[in-house]
């Protein structure tokens, strides 16, 4: 099979934010610890815009939308460490834009982690308490209307970026990866990414199966139960396609349903908060193949990739790849202690 899905979507508006494809790289020393001697990294926490990661694809997308509806100003909301929220601040000095982000906490005595990032990128922070999602994204609504009454064309940025058009970039990731594996002939026929509210995941098994089956998307749940991941996913993926149909005129080969399997078996207790799996993974990969991991999306992501080698849920003579999506700032939230405590 040959991916020539016409460009990776380029009849859709989009900005050039980042450095692509990114490496895809071969993990020789936890392949031979486990056994396994296929094993690859994507790396798009190497993404080349801020301090890189899995948002710089969708933004992409939503900024070349925002760019040409004649946005002046782009809002954004999340925690103090979302890490849209700075990759967000970043794009937006790279374009020009004025960013305003909008966080659902107080402000923080002391900035650390990616605060710190969104204070030398010079966005615009306004606390708003610690308020629900919902009540976050009325706020954000509200300045966007006194923007507006003054003149200016805001654009927001919903759902931490997990809509239809943020999907997108995931979607072109899928592209991007399969002219890897072919140019590369590599032999990769299990890739495995993390879900969160799902539109990384979506884009990325919507684009999977616009090219087929060329690989099975592993999706590791970080943030909800499986079913609710499921339908987050349904909808996005949904949406998603409905859009690339009437823009790029593609259809899916493969139903997306048959190209994924969600696991929330390596969630825990919850969002953020670290697995006895995620603590190990986040030291052994380090001192394994040199790459950083924090707690609350890639440990959790790799940790459940490696278990699924180990139980053969992967096979040993078929090839798997993880695609890292980055976040590493929210580390520098935690003290040495809390840190060496994991290990
Ligand atoms: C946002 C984020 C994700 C998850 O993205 P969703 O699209 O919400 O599932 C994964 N990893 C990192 C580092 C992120 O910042």
């Amino acid at each position: 099979m040959t991916c020539n899905r016409r460009g990776y979507l380029d009849n859709f508006p989009r900005v050039n934010l980042g450095i692509w494809p990114t490496p895809l790289q071969r993990m020789g020393r936890i392949g031979q610890q486990l056994n396994h001697h296929n094993l690859f990294i994507k790396r798009d926490d190497l993404t080349g815009l801020g301090q890189g990661g899995n948002k710089t694809r969708s933004l992409e997308f939503l900024l070349g939308d925002a760019r040409k509806r004649g946005a002046d100003v782009i809002l954004t909301a999340g925690g103090l460490q979302s890490n849209l929220c700075s990759l967000t601040a970043a794009a937006c000095c790279k374009l020009g834009i004025e960013c305003l982000l909008v966080h659902n906490d107080d402000k923080p005595d002391n900035p650390e982690g990616n605060m710190i990032l969104n204070r030398i990128l010079g966005a615009k922070s306004v606390f708003v308490g610690k308020v629900d999602e919902q009540q976050r994204t009325c706020e954000m609504e509200k300045i966007a209307r006194e923007l507006q009454a003054g003149g200016r064309k805001p654009y927001i940025i919903y759902n931490g970026a997990s809509t239809p058009m943020g999907a997108l970039g995931y979607v072109s990731a899928a592209f991007e990866l399969f002219n890897q594996i072919q140019s590369q002939e590599l032999d990769i026929r299990h890739v495995a990414i993390v879900g969160a509210m799902g539109g990384t995941a979506s884009g990325l098994v919507l684009g999977t199966a616009l090219l087929g089956h060329p690989y099975h998307v592993h999706v590791i749940s970080v943030e909800y139960p499986k079913p609710v991941l499921h339908r987050l996913m349904d909808q996005l993926i949904e949406g998603a396609s409905r859009i690339i149909q009437e823009v790029e005129g593609l259809e899916p080969i493969t139903s997306p349903e048959d190209v994924m399997t969600i696991y929330d078996d390596y969630l825990g207790e919850g969002y953020a908060i670290p697995t006895q799996l995620s603590r190990r993974t986040l030291y052994e990969f380090a001192r394994t193949e040199g790459i950083l991991l924090e707690h609350v999306y890639t440990s959790k992501c790799v940790g459940g990739f490696l278990d699924l080698i180990q139980k053969g849920i992967i096979p040993p003579d078929e090839g798997a790849c993880y695609i890292h999506t980055g976040g590493l700032a929210s580390i520098f939230t935690s003290t040495i202690d809390t840190l060496l405590s994991w290990c």
